[in-house]
């Protein structure tokens, strides 16, 4: 099984559809339910807070949100720690709180996740999978019969 990534929500607008086996979290879309991880913070001016937000503002405001809402970051390790996060962002933006909410799920704390997110360190998550050691446990059958 490979690591959970963020996709992108296929099709436009007006019709997204998600990815086999993602999971949506972004906001109410036609045909898309809000998703309890949506980002209520706005790139522009924010309902929110009141505040005007960049891109990495807004995934900062998402990212302190969920720093005070352990229920919510509980939820999210349950929900989507094996799967894939689909949002409208494009698949090469790291600014989305799906990339937070993917490292989070994984079991980083928020500001952690953001901290990678703000810094650029792509990929998923090397918290459990540093050094590669996750996917190369399969026992291998020669062990022990090396002679000569
Ligand atoms: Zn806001
Ligand atoms: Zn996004």
């Amino acid at each position: 099984m490979t690591s959970p990534r963020r996709v992108r929500v296929l099709g436009d607008l007006y019709h997204g559809r998600i990815p086999a086996g993602a999971v949506y979290v972004g906001r109410a879309a036609p045909g898309l339910p809000a998703s309890r991880y949506a980002n209520p913070h706005r790139v522009g001016s924010c309902r929110r807070c009141g505040r005007e937000h960049d891109q990495a503002d807004a995934v900062t405001a998402y990212a302190d949100d969920l720093d005070r809402q352990p229920d919510l970051v509980a939820a999210a390790r349950g929900d989507l720690a094996d799967v894939d996060v689909a949002c409208w962002c494009r698949e090469n933006v790291l600014l989305c709180h799906g990339e937070v909410l993917l490292r989070v799920a994984a079991g980083a704390a928020p500001r952690t996740a953001l901290e990678a997110v703000l810094g650029g360190t792509p990929a998923a998550i090397p918290l459990f999978a540093r050094s590669g050691s996750c996917w190369n446990t399969t026992p291998t059958t020669t062990s022990g019969t090396r002679n000569r």
